[in-house]
């Protein structure tokens, strides 16, 4: 390696901790606005009562976090990123060490909570960083530039995620898209109001055990509205959401036509023997944002 690629391999782990630190802040605090959008329609086909109040108590709630530049949830959720880098242009190291070093001062100025325990010993670790916290998936792009998504997931939607094997007899779920069907739905109706509805779900067809719940999350990184490019699965989207919308759970599980905001589905390849539908949930507090920097950390666009 020469010694100028090598340089650009380790550079400026102070710029991408400060964009990452704003990266966290912007996640935590300012709701995406296609999800507060999403809301405030939500609030308009409902009638009065109180799926209706809890939708006004969310938008205010949302309003008020930007403002104040505060967290949207007290729980702010697991730590969750997805950078993509042109081959060979920026260690991961460099990318992991700057992250740690931000959440490490987010959590310390109460952009975080303190949210990561030891799983043995109980013990929180009083900086979000823990073994396999914060996460983060790493793929390649083409280009010069990276980019960085982060979502914060609450631990009470993450509770409601579920995975199906089909044939699943008590569903009557076979392996195809009605079968799909009847696991998602089962999903959302087994959550009811539980991981603060009205939520988005990611459902990921086929790979394995653990890159089944990987690509829904995933999934969870598209805008509300964004169909699939998939014909059939950008009809079951439509399909699921409408069919869940008239279960009539509602906000919170008041009761209501608003239960999820959004369906995203995707597929994976699998074996021959497996055949998983992983579903993610997503609760209102729908914290996701996106930013693309040049590969020393200095922002170019956020979103
Ligand atoms: S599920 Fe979401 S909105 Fe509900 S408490 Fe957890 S983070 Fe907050």
């Amino acid at each position: 390696m020469g010694n100028s690629q090598d340089a650009r391999l380790r550079s400026s782990p102070g710029v991408w901790e400060e964009t990452l630190l704003e990266l966290i802040a912007r996640t935590s605090t300012d709701l995406p606005r296609d999800v507060e959008a999403a809301l405030l329609d939500a609030r308009s086909a409902e009638d009065q009562g109180n799926g209706r109040d809890a939708l006004d108590a969310m938008i205010a709630n949302a309003g008020l976090a930007r403002e104040r530049r505060q967290p949207i949830c007290q729980d702010t959720g697991t730590i969750l990123f997805w950078v993509e880098i042109p081959p060979g242009r920026l260690a991961q190291s460099v990318f992991r060490e700057a992250a740690e070093r931000a959440i490490v001062r987010a959590t310390r100025d109460g952009l975080l909570r303190q949210n990561c325990v030891d799983t043995l010993t109980n013990r929180n670790t009083g900086n979000n960083l823990g073994s396999g916290s914060p996460v983060i998936h790493w793929a390649e792009r083409e280009g010069t530039t990276a980019e960085v998504w982060l979502l914060l997931k609450g631990g009470g939607c993450e509770n409601v995620g579920i995975q199906y094997s089909l044939p699943d007899p008590a569903l009557d779920a076979g392996r195809d898209l009605e079968g799909v069907r009847r696991c998602a739905l089962d999903a959302v109706f087994q959550a009811q109001g539980r991981g603060c509805s009205p939520g988005v779900l990611g459902v990921a067809l086929g790979g394995d055990r653990a890159t089944g719940y990987a690509e829904s999350k995933r999934l969870l990184l598209r805008r509300i509205g964004e169909r699939s490019a998939v014909p059939e699965l950008a009809e079951l989207e439509r399909r699921l959401l409408a069919e869940a919308n008239s279960l009539g759970i509602g906000p919170m599980g008041f009761g209501g036509r608003t239960t999820l905001l959004d369906v995203f589905v995707g597929c994976r390849a699998r074996l021959p023997a497996s055949y998983f539908i992983s579903v993610s949930y997503m609760c209102w507090a729908y914290r996701r944002r996106q930013v693309k920097a040049s590969l020393d950390g200095t922002p170019i666009e956020w979103s």
